[in-house]
């Protein structure tokens, strides 16, 4: 049974193909995958992360002021949900950025009864610049316009692995993929899927996540139809 509205969260790591900037090529595939989705008659709107740019935890590092350097790291995600815009617009996808910063010459503000709205036109909902607030990162963010604009459940699509595993499946040959897993245990065993904000959030209001490979075609389709691909975080 496929799901009515989804969120889908896509880090900036898979806008970057793993470098800085942005690959045409990747948002392409995206685009594609998204108009399909649509095609099947599912509302979606998007979270973009920005750690192809900057992350500022990172850049704190460096000797940056953090607040500071997390407004940088919310200004990249503005970019890539430009970048998104702008391919899914070309692919025949009406859009709409919302950004948590106001920027009014390039996107509209985060206004959750509007983007329900555009939802419900068949737009997709971009949300850019985070919560608008240092020291969150976009996964709690995705997991927070996930709950307030009434989403099914959070697609959190990863660009190089097939779900979560019991670890890095790139230096343990023998690690193994979940295919289900309880918040708690994401939490417990410090799994690498999201920082313990998002799914606490996501814990606490029965939001389920599915964690799955953003690069297999069809995929989001896939994860968006239920069937099952990756792993499932609930209850
Ligand atoms: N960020 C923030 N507040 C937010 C969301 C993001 O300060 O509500 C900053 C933070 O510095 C983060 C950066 O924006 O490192 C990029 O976001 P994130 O690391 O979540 O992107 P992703 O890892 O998904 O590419």
């Amino acid at each position: 049974m496929a799901y009515k509205r989804v969120l889908l969260k896509l880090s900036g790591e898979s806008f970057g193909g793993g470098r800085l900037g942005i690959d045409p090529i990747i948002i392409t595939n995206i685009a594609r995958q998204i108009k399909a989705v649509l095609a099947a008659g599912t509302e979606v709107c998007i979270v973009v992360g920005g750690g192809n740019f900057f992350r500022g935890a990172e850049l704190s590092q460096h000797g940056m002021e953090r607040a500071r350097a997390d407004y940088m790291g919310m200004l990249g995600t503005v970019l890539n949900c430009l970048a998104l815009q702008d391919f899914c617009e070309q692919s025949g996808i009406d859009t709409r950025v919302q950004t948590a910063i106001t920027m009014g010459q390039v996107a509209e503000s985060y206004i959750p009864r509007r983007a329900i709205r555009h939802l419900e036109k068949g737009r997709v909902v971009i949300f850019g610049a985070g919560a608008g607030m240092p020291y969150f990162s976009t996964d709690t963010v995705a997991a927070q316009r996930a709950l307030e604009i009434g989403c099914e459940v959070l697609l959190m699509a990863k660009n190089d692995v097939d779900g979560v595993y019991t670890a890095d499946p790139k230096i343990d040959p023998d690690a193994l993929m979940y295919t289900e897993l309880a918040y708690t245990d994401v939490l417990a065993q410090q799994l690498k899927v999201a920082d313990s904000t998002a799914i606490s959030l996501c814990m606490d209001n029965n939001m389920p996540i599915v964690v799955f490979n953003l690069l297999k075609e069809g995929n989001i389709a896939r994860a968006v139809a239920g069937e099952k691909i990756g792993t499932v975080i609930s209850n």
